[in-house]
């Protein structure tokens, strides 16, 4: 599952280099779609559920689900890609949020934040927590900052299928739901938004956009149960090479 989950992983990074203004989502889809194969793996979206495309690019006001078409990025575009792979009969499904040029502070900070409940959410996935300590984690941090947190998506178990039992929602009740044991395998992936949670599906059947049209932001890792401890099988480290970043910035 490391070995799916890093094929995303250097596509992302590979991706990274790309997203600027100018560039468009549907070369870039291409791109990813011909990285994948060349490390011998397929990509995890193309055609399951009648997903058109390798990648899912949300771009501003799109949380989630964004098809790859042709319109060139902006500067102060912020731009979600959701990526999968399968690998030896296993999936790996991961997500970042970039910057296109000269980005709102407010939505500079979304971006942070967002990033940061993700790392909030993955410390609590321990053996012998439970899942809603997950979900509250990644909803307090997201709340104290202002910000809204999406309720019509969540998190979810990964394997063999690309969505497994049981879902991670992203807000939730310390101590409450399932158990977490050893070997268990999430994709954790809050959706936060900069104004209201709520969201609505576009006529394409995919587009998830916020209802009032501002901002949102989707960190996604995958993460193992190892030694009771998580273990995440994904990186951001291809990224932050490519841009020249720091983990932190
Ligand atoms: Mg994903
Ligand atoms: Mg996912």
């Amino acid at each position: 599952m490391r070995q799916a989950a890093l094929v995303v992983s250097r596509t992302l990074g590979m991706l990274a280099a790309e997203v600027k203004e100018g560039a468009i989502p549907a070369k870039l889809d291409e791109m990813a779609e011909a990285y994948i194969r060349e490390q011998g793996a397929e990509p995890g979206f193309l055609g399951l559920y009648g997903c058109p495309s390798t990648l899912l690019i949300s771009v501003n006001e799109t949380v989630v689900h964004g098809l790859p078409g042709n319109r060139p990025f902006e500067s102060g575009d912020v731009v979600s890609i959701d990526c999968g792979a399968v690998l030896n009969g296993y999936y790996g499904d991961h997500a970042y949020t970039f910057e296109v040029g000269e980005v709102a502070p407010e939505t500079k900070k979304l971006l942070q934040v967002t990033k940061e409940a993700l790392y909030k959410g993955i410390e609590q996935m321990k053996a012998g927590n439970r899942l809603g300590d997950i979900s509250y984690a990644i909803q307090k941090h997201a709340e104290d900052h202002g910000f809204g947190v999406v309720r019509d998506l969540v998190g979810h178990g990964i394997g063999k299928k690309l969505h497994e039992d049981p879902q991670v929602p992203n807000f939730g009740k310390k101590g409450w739901g399932k158990k977490l044991k050893e070997g268990l395998v999430l994709a954790i992936e809050p959706m936060i938004t900069l104004g209201s949670y709520r969201v609505k599906q576009l006529k394409d059947g995919w587009t998830i956009n916020t209802v009032d049209g501002k901002p949102a932001a989707h960190f996604e890792h995958d993460v193992a149960i190892v030694n009771g401890q998580p273990e995440i099988l994904s990186t951001f480290d291809y990224i932050y090479e490519a841009l020249g970043i720091t983990a932190n910035a």
